[in-house]
């Protein structure tokens, strides 16, 4: 019997939202590979084992998985949203560049799955409708000037921006900086949305113009998109529809 790894994402909470690729390779699995909550999004049944550990673990985590791939079994390791979005797959990728080298050899294949960027914004209308990018506001493995120089630029250039991790218990005034840096930037008339636990029981969105907006409205569950100077607000009862219409005038 010859082993595999799948790097898998399990989308951002609702089982609907699984894909049935992602849904297939679990079914085959030996062994599930991941952090505590996420494994917990997997049903257990007889013949699968599951490995779920703590969050700063991810390079032993991914040597784990290819070891065990390795030895012949399916290992599946899995990620929420899409597993190469600030996910385990370059985790993976790092241990196998750094590991054994009859780890290359081995059948390995990343699944994807629908980001929590995507989830939100379909949640809000189309805010991401025109060009976007996206941006970790986590500074655990990058310094906090180069998220600064980011962010800056991105306003510069007119992206609608999705931000991932916005704000922890470890970095609560991070957010606030980033937050004071884009009304300079963009002006407070800018629409901000904080789309929280999307597609989960928990799930609450809430949009407002940059200038209403404050750090204590995003926790590490949150996803915070900012419109680009196109993005429109339809108001209507109940959460406004925000989207950026997909063309921009020449010259602008
Ligand atoms: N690989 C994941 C992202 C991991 S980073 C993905 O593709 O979605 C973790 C961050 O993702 C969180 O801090 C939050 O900003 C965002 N996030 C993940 N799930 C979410 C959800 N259901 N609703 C809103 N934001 C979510």
């Amino acid at each position: 019997m010859s082993g595999w790894l799948a790097i898998a994402g399990l989308g951002p909470g609702d089982a609907a939202l699984v894909t049935p690729e992602v849904g297939a390779a679990l079914a085959e699995a030996t062994d599930v590979v991941g952090y505590v909550p996420y494994v917990a999004r997997v049903a257990p049944r007889a013949g699968l084992t599951l490995h779920a550990s703590d969050n700063r673990v991810e390079l032993d985590r991914a040597a784990l998985a290819l070891r065990m791939a390795a030895e012949g079994r399916r290992v599946v390791v899995v990620s929420s949203g899409d597993p190469g979005v600030f996910a385990m797959a370059s985790a993976v990728f790092e241990a196998l560049e750094a590991g054994p080298s009859p780890w290359r050899a081995l059948d390995i294949r990343v699944l994807p799955g629908i980001t929590a960027m995507l989830a939100a914004s379909a949640r809000a209308g189309a805010p991401l409708g025109h060009d976007f990018c996206a941006i970790n506001l986590s500074d655990n493995l990058k310094p906090w000037t180069l998220i600064e120089k980011r962010v800056r630029l991105a306003a510069e250039a007119d992206f609608a921006m999705a931000f991932y991790n916005p704000r922890s218990r470890a970095r609560p005034e991070g957010f606030a900086r980033i937050l004071a840096l884009l009304l300079e930037c963009c002006g407070p008339a800018r629409p901000i949305l904080f789309a929280r636990a999307v597609s989960t029981p928990e799930e609450a969105l809430c949009s407002m113009p940059l200038g209403e907006a404050r750090a204590e409205m995003a926790d590490m569950r949150t996803m915070v998109i900012l419109g680009s100077s196109t993005t429109r607000t339809i108001a209507r009862a109940g959460q406004p529809i925000l989207y950026t219409p997909r063309f921009v005038a020449a010259g602008a």
